[in-house]
Parts: C-alpha cells; structure tokens; sequence
C-alpha cells in the first residue's frame, strides 16, 4: 500500500522558486483504477514521479508497504522501480534502436532474467496488447496506439505492483484511447493503476476513483481510502530484488545504439586507429628488422668465428681514437706549414693497442676442455703465420708457383688473389650446403675441392692462379681495353671432369734451402734444383667440382679452392722436422743463412722461422671457433669468459684473453641504433593516440547528448547510475576495439605490400612481421584509452537527472 503523507517538492527555475507540489497526502489501495485530473502544470506528472520513486521530494514521507522512503538509497529506490513500478507515457519513450521485442525485454534484463525467460516473457507479454506479431519492429515502424502498447507490455513485464501512466492516451486518436483504456482496466483488476489525465470523460468512464488536483495540492478525491479498510492492506508483499544490468546487456544496447550510425563509428574507428596503425608497423618494422638481422647473424656465423689472435687490436679501442687536428688549429699561425704525424702515430699506437694473447695456454685448455666445446662448434681451427707453398704439378719446361703468386700479386690491390681457402666443418656441413657437380668429397689431406659460384662461374682470377692460363693474357686486355668491362664468357673445352683431376705440388718453404758448406742457400731461382724439389712434392689433387645449393649461405666469391683442415699443420710439420730448421732451433743466436750472429743482421731468430715454414704448433697464430648456432656462440663466449676467470683467480692476469666477434660487434650497435628509432617514433605517434583519444571522448559526449531521452528511459525502468555508466564504458570499449582491430588489420594488410616491395627491392624476405604479443597489447591499449577517454562523458551521463533526462527530446 502506498501512503503519501504532506509531500512537498519545490523546483528551482533561475532564482525564483516553483511549488511544484505543495502538501499532498494521500493513500492509495492495492487494487484500485485512480484517475488523476488536473490543469496543466497542476502538478500531476511530479506526483506521479514520486510515487514512482523516478524524483525526489523535499518534504514529507512516501511509506511503501508500511516502510518510509526517507531511508532510502540509490539502490532501493533502483529495485523499487525495476520491480514494484511500471511506467507508462504519453509519449512511449520506447528506445528507437531496439527492435519492439528487446524494448520489452529490458526491464527483465534489468532484473537479471536469463535469456530464454526473458524472451519467452516478453513474447507473452506482447501478444497480451495485441503485439504478437511485431516481435522484430523497430518502435519507429508502428501506429502510436501500437506504440502504447509495446510500453504498456514493458511496463507489465516485470508484473509490478503499481501501474502509473501519465497521460497515456494523450497522443493518441479518440478510437486507439478507447482500446489503450480498455487494456489498462484490464490490468487494474489486479494492481493499483495510478492515470494522469485532464481529460475528465476517460477519468469518468474507466476509473474507479478520480483525485482533482489544482496547484499542487489535492482539492477533491472521489473514493478516499478509510481506516476500516487498514486491516485487508497488510497482506501487500515487499520486493526487494536487487537490479543489476549486466554488462552483456550494456554490451548490446550500445552495440546496437552504434549500429544505428554505422557511418559515425567507422569513422571514429577508422580515426581511432590511426595512431594504432603507425606504432603497429613501427613495431612490426623494427621487429621484422631484428628478426632479419639475428638469421643474418645465425647465417654469417659459419663464416664469422670467434677468433683469438696470438696479436690482436681492441677494435673498440682502435675506433675511439681522435685526430688532434681539431685541437691543433687553434695553436698554428696560419701563415705557417705544419707536419701532422699521422703514420708515426698510429703506428705508435697500433703498437701501443695490441694485445698479446698467450694463445698456447688457451689451445692446452681448448683441448683438455674438448669435451665441453666440441658439441658448440662446427670446427676449430688453430691457424699459423705460414703461407702455403704451391706449385704447378707441370715442371717440364719452367717451376711455375701459384701461391703465393707474384704476377697475381701485382693486381694484389684489386683482386684477392689467393683462392685458396680452408674447408670450415665436418662433411655433414659441407653436404648441407653444396651439391657436389662431380667427384666426391675429399677424404685426405692431399685431396681438394673446387667451387664453383652459384651460377657456375669461376673468374679469371682463380683461372690465373690455378695456372691454367698464362697471366700476360691479361695483361694484354688490360692495355688494350681498360675503358670496357668485359662480359662473362663461357669457359670453352672445359667440363667438370676436366678440373677433376688437375693435380698442384704443395712445397715446404724449407725445401728452397740448399746446405753449401755451413750456411744454406736460397734455390728457390734454381730451375735444375726446384724441378727436383717440386716434383717430389707432396701431390694436391683436385677430387670433387661443387656449387652452393640455391638456399646456401655461405658465399664462394668468385671460385675457390677448398683445402682439408690440418693440410697446414701437415706441412708445417714436414718444415719442423727438416734439417735448415733443426739446426736454426739448435742454435737460436746465429742466421744460419749467413753464418752470422742475428745481432749483425736485419733479421731475427723469428723472421728465419717463417721464412722456412716453420712454426710451434702449440702456439698457433690464431684459435678459430666456429659455433654451431647462436645459444652456442654465447656458450662458447661464457667458456672463453671462465677460462680467463680461471687465469684471473690463479694470477695470471697476462694469460687472459681477449677475442674479437665481428659478427657481434657489427649487430648489435645496428640492433641499439634500430631499438633507438623505435622508441622516438613511437613516442612520436603516441601523440596521435592521444589526440585521437580525447576526439572519442568528445564523440562518446555527444553521444551521452543525444541518447538523453534513453537514460531517462532506461533509469524509469530501474536502470541504476551504475547501469548508465556501463551503457556508455561499454559504447567506448566496442569504439576503442574496433578501432584497435582496424588498426591491427590494416597494418597486416600493410605490411603484405611492405614486404613485397622491400623484398623485391633490397631482398629482405619479411621486413615488417607484427609481433602477435604487439599486437593484442596494442589493441588493449587501444580499448584502456577509449575507455579512459569516455569515462568523464559516462559520468555525465550516470548523474543525469532521470526526470530532466525523460522530458529531453
Ligand atoms: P502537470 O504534469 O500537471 O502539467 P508538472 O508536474 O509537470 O505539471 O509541473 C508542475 C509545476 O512544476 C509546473 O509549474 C512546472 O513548470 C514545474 N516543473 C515541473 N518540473 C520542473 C523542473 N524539472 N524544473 C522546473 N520546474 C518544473
Ligand atoms: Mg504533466
């Protein structure tokens, strides 16, 4: 039972004051037709907006079912709408983008109904007014009278215990009134049902009770409620459910809120995305680009060991050093000539940097700890300060030598002359990357391979400096044709199974050195002496012609003649042993070359060893590790790191080494320069992020404008503060989705072309490739920001005033 007792509510216009109502107490049965009659602006609406609990009253006390309101919170007063009020207008207010069903449906999602009830519900309820068949009409496509309907089914949906309709048939023809009345009786069989009208003949023919009122008081009622009947009141129930939208619901009434300007939202979206787009591709680039660079340095690492040098320079070190000129300019007369030392002092300085590695103590513990290293490598090299001697195998007419070769030499600026390489790797390796064209692999030291280029070439170089052409040839096409490049010719009546086969002498360079009486000689000029020694050289035997396979990386430049691991060592161990150096080693202070103290010569104990070929195979001139992939690079670095711990914590501080990995060196400073570029321009789109962030905030504003009258809609059916804000949080979170996913999109679209054009163009395959983690954190930033951007219009939007809200058009 409802029992209002001297209410009071005053509106506050500019400074003056309006009574809006003025005293009212009244008590209303629960089963009753009341009509309320009145002039405009008597007061009758805000009535029944308080009995609605839609506004508050200043003054008085609004006891429902025996309980006072002036207790009442936010949410009790939200309950009591959504629960025990059904509201119906004059002008429907029925929410223009739902369909007439999902109108309906509202308040029951209000009250937390699952789906399947509420639709049931729903369609029961609107076949009671008739509606049965206009279930998926928007409000827009029906009569008025219809319209009425859908209201007074979303009234009744809840089955509430008040009915309050405020001029329902005010807009409505004398024909459609009369039904609209007639269902309205209908529903007072069973609830209070409190009308608005001015008309008098409705309030005559349907009520069962009419209250005037004039000036915002009651100045007649026709059936007051008596305390005899106070006894049959107090059977009336109380609900108090509690009403809560979830955030699905809010989900799809903005969704479908922004459906209704389809071209709006793109737009934001789109605009929105922007910002999204350029931090995405700038994100996918850089991390395209890492992605490039660390297979390059996967790719190059075969090629690129870690090497320690017996005598290295500090690059870093080398790189930092600065020219005095700019310090010097200011101390010279500048009409004087000054002499700037550049080569005595880098020379100076060179000498200075370099560093000794003791690589012999390394190598023992390269050995001793080949059990650790050796699943990191793919070879381990141990290079020393020897040229390989080799000769053409013909000594027939002239001792012809190859390598080093001098007449090539010539060129020596131009071309790298010497074609001669070792094999890195086990056969496993070699296999994976070359195919073999004829022959097969070579198993002994004496046994090589040519390879040829990708396109089956080999250039003139290696042609010369295989001797299977006379170098004055060139010398020849360079007279006479130095302005014009030559073209690529193929190499006629030569077959693959021509080059297997050829055969070259490898010399030991003691060999040159004949005894005469106690000093030796250089014979090398000697044809008579070197035909000999050649002849009886070790035989090198060309055994197999290969190629790189088409996705190989390792690079043959040109033609190269691979040589087995060890084939050094050998020789020089064959040097070691051979008597010009036994008898140097024996006695270190005297050339055996002249018989002479080295104090009294321009050479040294050292210079006469190499000049042999000689060498100490446990200090080799350089370690070379080749890592099998990148985790073992860094594997092999820690090793390298521990063995110099070791020397640290035994003394031996001079024993510590330090070695050069170019590969690193060179990647990582691109790496800094690319994660630095990163940074500054996504800092610098950003900008745009923000700006498009407070553009959706301004659009999220003008949206809680226009959907005014539906708050008030909403909140007269029981939709609490919270409930509004949730409608407009979840319009941005779809707006700042959509607009993240756009962005997402379009840069994987983007990138499509990007890669097609970088790769055509400077052959990278995947230049731009988006991170899939970059991705979601951008479209969650996308949604955090619209969200952030919206909040203070959602707000707006939540304290509207329900009342104010439901008069806005
Ligand atoms: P009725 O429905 O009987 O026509 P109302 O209840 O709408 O009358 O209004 C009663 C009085 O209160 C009128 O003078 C009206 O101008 C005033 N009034 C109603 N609502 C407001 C409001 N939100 N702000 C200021 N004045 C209002
Ligand atoms: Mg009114």
């Amino acid at each position: 039972m409802l029992n209002l007792q001297k209410i009071k509510k005053t509106y506050k216009v500019g400074d003056s004051e309006v009574a809006a109502l003025n005293g009212v107490s009244v008590k209303f049965r629960d089963s009753e037709f009341v009509a309320i009659l009145g002039p405009s602006g008597s007061g009758k609406t805000t009535l029944l907006n308080i009995v609605g609990g839609l506004d508050r009253y200043d003054s008085g006390d609004l006891i429902i079912n025996s309980r006072s309101t002036k207790e009442y919170k936010d949410k009790d007063w939200d309950s009591y709408r959504n629960h025990s009020i059904g509201f119906v207008f004059q002008n429907y207010n029925l929410i223009t983008h739902q369909s007439v069903l999902a109108n309906v449906e509202l308040a029951l999602t209000l009250s937390g109904v699952g789906k399947d009830e509420r639709r049931r519900r729903a369609k029961e309820a609107l076949e009671k007014v008739g509606l049965g068949d206009q279930l998926n009409k928007k409000p827009t496509q029906l009569s008025g009278g219809q319209m009425q309907r859908v209201a007074i089914a979303r009234a009744l949906i809840n089955d509430p215990d008040i009915l309050l309709a405020d001029e329902p048939t005010g807009a409505l023809d004398s024909d459609t009134s009369e039904q609209i009345m007639e269902l309205i009786r209908e529903i007072s069989k069973d609830r209070l049902v409190i009308m608005v009208t001015h008309n008098p003949e409705i309030a005559e023919r349907y009520a069962s009770r009419i209250i005037n009122i004039k000036d915002g008081k009651i100045c007649h009622d026709s059936n007051p409620y008596t305390a005899s009947e106070s006894g049959a009141a107090a059977s009336a129930k109380s609900k108090t459910n509690k009403t809560s939208m979830g955030f699905k619901t809010a989900l799809s009434l903005s969704f479908n809120n922004l459906l209704t300007k389809k071209g709006r939202t793109l737009i934001t979206s789109f605009a929105g995305s922007i910002g999204i787009i350029g931090i995405a591709l700038i994100l996918a680039l850089s991390n395209g680009m890492r992605t490039y660079i660390s297979s390059i340095e996967r790719d190059t690492l075969a090629s690129y060991p870690i090497t320690i040098e017996a005598e290295s320079y500090d690059i870093m070190q080398l790189l930092g050093m600065k020219s005095e000129s700019d310090i010097n300019a200011a101390e010279h007369d500048s009409d004087k000539i000054y002499k700037r030392p550049v080569l005595q002092n880098s020379a100076a300085d060179l000498k200075f940097k370099a560093q000794k590695n003791d690589t012999g103590r390394f190598k023992q513990y390269v050995e001793q700890n080949m059990a650790a290293l050796e699943p990191l490598c793919t070879d381990i090299k141990y290079g020393y300060d020897i040229d390989l001697q080799i000769f053409k195998s013909d000594t027939s007419t002239k001792v012809t030598r190859l390598r080093p070769n001098d007449a090539l030499n010539k060129f020596g600026l131009l071309t790298n002359s010497d074609v001669w390489e070792e094999l890195v790797g086990d056969a496993d390796l070699l296999e994976a990357q070359y195919d073999i064209l004829e022959g097969s692999w070579p198993t002994n030291y004496n046994e090589v391979v040519l390879f040829l280029d990708e396109n089956n070439e080999i250039d003139d170089v290696t042609f010369y400096a295989l001797g299977l052409a006379d170098i004055r040839e060139l010398n020849y096409v360079q007279n006479n044709a130095s302005q014009n490049s030559q073209a690529v010719v193929e190499l006629e009546g030569y077959g693959y199974d021509d080059f297997v086969g050829l055969t070259f002498k490898l010399v030991p360079s003691s060999a040159y050195y004949q005894k005469d009486g106690d000093v030796w000689v250089d014979m090398s000029e000697d044809y008579g002496y070197m035909k000999n020694v050649v002849d009886s050289a070790q035989e090198l035997k060309i055994v197999a012609v290969a190629r790189p396979k088409p996705n190989a990386q390792s690079v043959v430049d040109g033609g190269t003649v691979g040589y087995m691991s060890g084939l050094t060592e050998s020789i020089m161990n064959v040097a070691n042993s051979s008597e010009i150096v036994k008898q140097q080693v024996a006695n270190p202070k005297v050339d055996v070359l002249t018989g002479l103290p080295f104090e009294e010569t321009d050479t040294t104990y050292e210079d006469n060893m190499k000049l042999f070929g000689a060498a100490d195979p446990d200090t080799p001139a350089s370690i070379s590790l080749y890592p099998k992939d990148f985790a073992s690079k860094e594997k092999i670095v820690e090793f390298i790191e521990e063995y110099n711990n070791i020397q640290i914590s035994e003394g031996r501080e001079d024993s510590t080494i330090t070695y050069t990995d170019y590969v690193n060196l060179v990647m990582s400073s691109i790496t800094q320069v690319i994660d630095l570029v990163t940074y500054a321009l996504i800092a610098f789109v950003a900008i745009s992020l923000i700006v498009s962030s407070i553009m959706i905030g301004i659009i999220t504003y003008i949206s809680v404008l226009e959907r005014t009258k539906e708050i008030g809609i909403l909140r007269s059916i029981g939709a609490s503060k919270k409930d509004i804000s949730r409608v407009f949080n979840s319009e941005t979170i779809i707006v700042g989705l959509a607009s993240g996913l756009m962005g997402i999109l379009s840069t994987l679209l983007l990138t499509v072309p990007i890669n097609a054009v970088v790769n055509s163009l400077a052959g990278i395959p995947k230049i731009a490739v988006l991170p899939f983690w970059g991705g979601v954190l951008l479209i969650a930033i996308s949604v955090a920001l619209t969200l952030i951007a919206g909040l203070i219009p959602s707000r707006v939007a939540a304290k509207k005033d329900p009342v104010k809200a439901l008069r806005s058009e």
